[in-house]
């Protein structure tokens, strides 16, 4: 089953994980398609302070 959204089916689906620890915390959806990985400094609860979180797949 594919999930749409308002009939467009979603594809840029995006999960950034903790550069630390490796846990997942949070996911995004980007309508741009791109090579380069996502880096995003935000709060992770197991390192409790923010961290560099980096796009997986
Ligand atoms: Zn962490």
């Amino acid at each position: 089953m594919c999930a749409t959204y308002g009939g467009v089916p979603v594809s840029g689906k995006r999960v950034l994980a903790c550069d630390i620890c490796k846990s997942r915390n949070y996911s995004v959806t980007s309508a741009k398609k791109s090579d380069t990985r996502l880096t995003v400094k935000k709060f992770c609860k197991r390192c409790n302070g923010h961290t560099l979180h980096v796009e997986t797949r």
